[in-house]
């Protein structure tokens, strides 16, 4: 059985602050339109930016969509219309052929950041004229300054700027992060199953279902990537329970465990509940672990999902870190995680992509993590790589997906190692 240790010493850091190689928050889009299900998500952008979703989201291309992008056309950019007009006809237009929308979020990119198109007044403005059928909230997700996961971060912080004020006294607890609903039921049942029953999910499945927050309100990270969402919690009074993320068996198990000790819930009570999916998900990871112990990894800065998989794959199924790069590393909700990390891997923050990559060439890694931007040109090299992106259209948190994550390392290496032969 593994337990989690902490290392005695904090890993060193390496910043750097050169060109980068990420998407951008827009792509989000694809994972959150699926998570809120009377959402529209309604990008505010160029054609550059429908593209990106388009193929991101090309799976979808025979659903009903729930995302779409009002361009902004040349005229538009020049000054010559007045955009706020264009985008309301758009948005009359969208609801009344869609009267299924619930939720619409103007989503800002590049260029309507370019010509300073104020989409929290758009919001307000649209929100008043369509309430109450609609409610009308807007973030970002340009990409100048940022990476695709933090999409996910305007959205839900947008939510919570939204949220009523919970009235009550008694604690509730915040799950934060748009996880599988199948991960969303099994976590459920195992907070039940703990004695913690007013459990609530940011975000939502519905619109009307979106949680009320308070002081009371004691809130977990299921993913790594909310700091303006933590940010906005915060600023409600709500409390964040420090833990590891849910990925691998030992890492879901700490995070269970740290809601527990809030709650005060005896170590037997846990113990007794989390025994056997525990156990199950051990044998199962235990399947993965023959391929991948020993195997050495090297991750690019991309999903800031880095630190937690990284830490997973060290303790749990016996692989080598090389480098663990992450875009941005929020110190204070990856404390816990960084203390799991063997105290001499090389973590990096932010990327200069020429350096990495001849650091990455000369590790030879068995396996790189990378954006699809890089996976290419290093598969050329005769590396193998697992697209980082995968990582967030794939459910990973918890018990029963534990194995689901190491699979999603080992069947590379199984691939490579029959190719070889
Ligand atoms: S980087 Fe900017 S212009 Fe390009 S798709 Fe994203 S938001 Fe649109």
């Amino acid at each position: 059985m593994t337990t989690l240790i902490a290392t005695k010493t904090k890993p060193d850091i390496l910043r750097e602050r050169g060109q980068r190689e990420v998407f951008c928050g827009l792509t989000s889009i694809v994972w959150l339109h699926r998570r809120i299900q009377d959402a529209f998500f309604l990008v505010v952008g160029s054609r550059t930016c429908a593209h990106l979703i388009q193929s991101a989201a090309g799976v979808m291309i025979f659903a009903e969509p729930r995302f779409a992008t009002a361009i902004i056309e040349e005229r538009d950019l020049a000054g010559m219309a007045d955009a706020n007009e264009e985008l309301d006809k758009v948005v009359d237009q969208l609801l009344a052929r869609r009267p299924d929308i619930k939720l619409l979020f103007l989503v800002g990119s590049c260029p309507s950041e370019v010509i300073k198109l104020d989409l929290g007044r758009a919001a307000a403005r649209l929100s008043e004229q369509h309430s109450p059928r609609v409610r009308v909230l807007n973030y970002s997700g340009s990409g100048i300054e940022t990476t695709f996961t933090q999409g996910e971060d305007g959205c839900l912080s947008a939510l919570v700027e939204d949220a009523p004020v919970d009235q009550t006294k008694a604690p509730s607890l915040l799950v934060c992060g748009a996880l599988a609903d199948v991960v969303e039921d099994q976590m459920r049942r195992l907070f039940a199953s703990l004695g913690i029953d007013k459990v609530d999910f940011l975000p939502a499945r519905e619109a009307d279902e979106q949680p009320t927050i308070g002081p009371n309100t004691r809130y977990l990270l299921a993913q790594p990537f909310l700091t303006d969402t933590a940010r906005a919690l915060e600023d409600r009074g709500a409390k964040r329970i420090a833990a590891p993320f849910p990925l691998g068996v030992e890492g879901t198990t700490a995070w269970l465990k740290a809601a527990a000790d809030t709650w005060q819930i005896s170590p037997d009570v846990f113990d007794a509940v989390v025994e056997l999916p525990r156990a199950r998900a051990q044998r199962a990871v235990a399947k993965h672990r023959e391929r991948l112990s020993g195997q050495s990894v090297f991750f690019f800065p991309d999903s800031q999902l880095e630190v937690p998989i990284a830490r997973f794959l060290n303790t749990e199924l016996g692989m080598t870190l090389l480098e663990v790069g992450t875009p941005y590393l929020h110190q204070e909700h990856l404390a816990e995680e960084l203390e799991l990390l063997p105290a001499d891997v090389t973590i990096s923050e932010g990327q200069d992509v020429d350096k990495q990559l001849d650091r990455c060439l000369a590790a030879n890694p068995d396996i790189t993590v990378c954006g699809l931007g890089l996976a290419n040109p290093l598969e050329a090299e005769g590396l193998t790589t697992k697209w980082s992106i995968e990582l967030m259209f794939t459910p990973l948190q918890g018990y029963e997906q534990a194995a689901d994550l190491a699979e999603l390392f080992s069947r590379p290496l199984v691939r490579k190692t029959r190719l070889a032969v």
